[in-house]
């Protein structure tokens, strides 16, 4: 007989059938009348299946009886209509075999609720618990659903490279990637590392973002995507900020940074209305659990059309909220995270977008405009999480880029490639970059973005 998962089993109809499912048990409960009741779950759904283990089963006293949190077994049993509350469908067993024991005097996981940065310690066994489940299966269910939405629109899947020579923000948050002997290292006459004799015969990282990569093939394929890992050294210990994180990155040719805000807006309500019509005992989980606000708020965005107002607007707003920020604001200074919250939680009570920044906060690359003083940048901030995007239209300008490069302190032999396709063919292009982990992060409700991802890399922390 065919394993049946338990999502499906719950569905089913077809009472005094025999089916037969594999999982670990939950809970266990024995009953003085001769059977005991297990609780199993096999990560199929975040409900358990109940199955009920008459003492007549032949190996009842020597092994049901002993059953605990952690075991895993294979059932087989008559499905039947459950008549207490709760779950439609259950199991009586006809046979259960025990494939692993699990030592209840050392198995971390108890009935009891345990706290995220205790499971953090144990981050191999908290796909086991609920909320690691569901997330788990979000993850998923967005990873497809963003797939979907470009391809559906006609956009490429890029893989731009892991480990790459430039240093796309500038920013210096490299992880840097040798095989030189670390103990041993070679040195020009300069006395600077010779990176001659490194592995790539130059010195290299991990990419803190596909982006200049990906631009190439904008401009030779139209609409390009790009949904990888992303590495930054960052020493920032917040809840929104990994060294390890997942980025989608969608660039477009012919598009200006109004096309940008239309697809990011687009695209995020495509995939919220996704979840929630494909996560509904997850989300459902989250909203009872983590924050009663959730679908509420997502279905909220899906309705509305998001705000969209410039940078210099953006600090109006803030000088005259009559907030007291621990960052006081003027215009030219990086919005903070308390800023981009107040803006979007407190008074426009919608996602928003944040266009055309002073140029000297930006990138390099994104496109001045006509002002001579900020550029066609694009964030777009979402309640609880902030910055959940940051975009804009690319410089397409080859003089004016190649002067950015040289004000930035930049080598423009370095940038040879990037320049070239300002030289050949330019056009209008823009993209954007959104943290996967900030999308989880928003539409689980999860606090800490070390709770969306399986293992989570950080400052001081990379077990597993
Ligand atoms: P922040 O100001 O929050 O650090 P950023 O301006 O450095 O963000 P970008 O360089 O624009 O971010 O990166 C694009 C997107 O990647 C951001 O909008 C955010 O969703 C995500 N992101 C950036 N840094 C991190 C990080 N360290 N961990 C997780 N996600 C991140
Ligand atoms: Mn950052």
């Amino acid at each position: 007989m065919d394993r049946a998962k338990i999502a499906r089993i719950l569905q089913m109809e077809e009472y005094g059938s025999n089916i037969l499912l594999k999982g670990w048990i939950r809970t266990k409960r024995d009953s003085k009348g001769g059977f005991s009741f297990l609780e199993i779950n096999d990560g199929s759904t975040i409900e358990n299946i109940q199955v009920i283990a008459n003492q007549t089963l032949e190996n009842y006293q020597k092994e049901i009886l002993h059953l605990s949190t952690g075991c895993s077994v294979a059932v087989e049993g008559e499905l039947v209509s459950s008549p207490g509350k709760g779950q439609k469908n259950e199991i009586r067993a006809t046979k259960i075999k025990v494939y692993g024991w699990s030592d209840p005097e050392e198995y971390p996981l108890q009935k009891k609720r345990h706290s995220f940065e205790f499971l953090r310690q144990i981050a191999h066994l908290r796909p086991r618990t609920n909320t690691f489940g569901a997330v788990t299966r979000v993850r998923n269910a967005l990873s497809q659903a963003i797939h979907t939405f470009f391809q559906k629109r006609g956009f490429y899947y890029i893989h731009t490279p892991i480990i790459t020579g430039s240093d796309c923000e500038g920013a210096g948050e490299l992880f840097k990637v040798t095989t030189l002997n670390l103990g041993d290292l070679p040195y020009d006459q300069a006395g600077q590392i010779d990176y001659t004799q490194d592995f790539f015969g130059r010195a290299t990282s991990l990419t803190v973002s596909g982006q200049l990569e990906i631009e190439t093939y904008a401009l030779a394929l139209g609409d390009v995507y790009n949904f990888g890992p992303t590495f930054r050294a960052e020493n920032s210990n917040t809840s929104r900020h990994l060294a390890e994180f997942w980025m989608i990155e969608p660039e477009m040719a012919f598009a200006e940074l109004k096309e940008d805000m239309d697809l990011a807006e687009d695209f995020l309500k495509s995939i919220f209305t996704h979840i929630l019509d494909h996560c509904q005992s997850d989300m459902h989980f989250f909203n009872l659990r983590i924050d009663n606000t959730i679908i509420e708020t997502i279905e909220h965005i899906i309705q509305s059309t998001f705000e969209r107002i410039t940078y210099t607007e953006a600090v109006e707003i803030l000088e005259n909220s009559g907030e007291d920020f621990e960052f006081p604001v003027k215009w030219g200074v990086d919005l903070q995270s308390e800023h981009e919250r107040y803006l979007t939680e407190k008074k426009i009570k919608k996602p928003v977008f944040v266009i055309d920044y002073p140029k000297e906060i930006k990138a390099f690359y994104m496109k001045l405009n006509d002002d001579g003083r900020t550029v066609g940048a694009m964030d777009v901030l979402v309640p609880r999480v902030g910055e959940i995007i940051g975009g804009s239209q690319r410089e397409d300008n080859y003089e004016a880029l190649k002067q950015k490069i040289a004000q930035m302190g930049f080598s423009e032999k370095e940038y040879w490639w990037y320049l070239d396709l300002r030289k050949y063919g330019s056009v209008p292009h823009s993209g954007f970059g959104l943290g996967f982990e900030r999308l989880v992060q928003f539409v689980t409700g999860m606090n800490n973005i070390r709770d969306v991802i399986p293992y989570p890399r950080s400052p001081k922390s990379a077990e597993f």
